[in-house]
């Protein structure tokens, strides 16, 4: 899951006609302007909860900001640090509500929230207080579930209009990008109307490929895995020094047991799944030499993907890479012949049995 940050969630916001703040992004204090006016610094991390943090200041001038910033700078957002900041207006709030639409899987539609009690987590409202409301994703939101909602939060004229096209443009966030969860909370009633002060957007990594302008950043998370997720590589960074090649969870784990078991140290999880794309292999060993530069085990059980185009792979590999590391190769399945010929004919040996290619593999990374 990627979640956005606030900046980045209410530009989407703003594109699909969501009222936002106008709002400057500082990334360090010599940034923030002369200003004489009521405005709003705000933390820009990953995580909720950054206003019971210290993380939202009301500051009156450039001094006052560039104080908040230095003490939110301080503030540890469940293990995050800011290093972006939103400046913008403070408005006087009347109300806050809150209105989202997210995927519930207990009845396997996108549905509709929305209560009078926003501002706080909404796990932490009473469900009689929240307004539920299942999408069917054929019809979308419906005119007659914008006036409910507008109904249940006690708004009506020109803020229940305005909550329409808040709740059409959050569904249409929810469904054009892939959301899981489009949230503005709190949603707040000023003298000027409905504004979202905050957004919460989070978005399924199975779809980020369809959505290549969508800010990935896996905080916290391995360079190489990283790496590995953008290229749509199933890849887990392990603490060991054996690289590993495997097709299917099921064999990856099985392999990493079976190496641990023999005195080895895996250094990672791939799953090079179903393919017919040598270039696939490649990719994957360029990867694995990232981690290891003692032994790389290959061992993959032929079906879709063919030995033959595992075994092209790793030849091509080798010859582009020269990697430091030594290879131990076991295909055994579909083509398995034409895959050990290949491997054979370019210098490369293979072992047939599993035990054997394990216990080849711990020996190497013992040298
Ligand atoms: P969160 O705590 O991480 O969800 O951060 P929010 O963006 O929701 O901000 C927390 C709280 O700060 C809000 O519920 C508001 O009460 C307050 N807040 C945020 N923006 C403004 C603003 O422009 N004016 C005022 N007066 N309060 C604000
Ligand atoms: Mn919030």
């Amino acid at each position: 899951m990627v979640d956005l940050l606030e900046h980045e969630g209410k530009r989407i916001f703003r594109k699909y006609g969501i009222p936002v703040p106008v709002f400057r992004v500082i990334r360090s204090e010599k940034e923030v302007p002369d200003f004489n006016e009521k405005m709003v610094i705000k933390a820009q991390v990953p995580t909720g909860g950054r206003g019971k943090k210290g993380g939202v200041k009301i500051v009156n001038n450039r001094e006052e900001a560039i104080r908040a910033i230095q003490e939110i700078r301080q503030i540890d957002f469940n293990g995050y640090r800011a290093r972006r900041f939103i400046l913008e207006k403070a408005y006087d709030i009347k109300k806050e509500l809150y209105v989202s639409i997210t995927l519930d899987r207990s009845v396997e539609l996108p549905v509709l929230l929305a209560s009078a009690e926003g501002g706080v987590d909404i796990n932490s409202v009473p469900a009689e207080k929240i307004l539920k409301k299942p999408i069917n994703p054929f019809i979308g939101v419906t005119d007659y579930m914008k006036r409910e909602a507008a109904a249940f939060l006690g708004l009506d004229g020109e803020n229940a209009k305005t909550l329409g096209k808040i709740i059409s443009g959050l569904y249409r966030i929810y469904d054009e990008l892939d959301a899981s969860l489009a949230e503005i909370n709190p949603l707040a009633l000023t003298s000027e109307g409905l504004v979202a002060l905050d957004s919460k957007i989070s978005i399924e990594d199975d779809a980020l490929f369809r959505h290549p302008d969508v800010p990935v950043r896996y905080f916290g998370m391995d360079k190489i895995e990283v790496e590995a997720k953008k290229k749509g590589l199933s890849f887990v960074r392990l603490e060991g020094d054996i690289g590993i090649i495997a097709n299917g969870a099921g064999l990856n784990m099985a392999t990493i047991d079976l190496i641990a078991q023999a005195g080895g140290k895996p250094a990672n999880f791939f799953d090079l799944g179903g393919t017919d794309d040598p270039q696939k292999v490649i990719q994957a060993i360029e990867l694995a030499s990232k981690v290891t530069n003692k032994v790389l085990f290959v061992n993959i059980f032929g079906g879709v993907t063919r030995c033959d185009t595992v075994a092209n792979g790793i030849v091509q590999a080798i010859k582009q890479l020269n990697p430091k590391f030594k290879l131990v190769v076991r295909i055994r399945g579909a083509n398995e012949e034409e895959g050990r010929r290949i491997l054979n004919e370019n210098g490369i040996d293979s072992i047939l049995n599993l035990d054997e290619a394990v216990r080849r593999v711990v020996e190497l990374a013992g040298e």
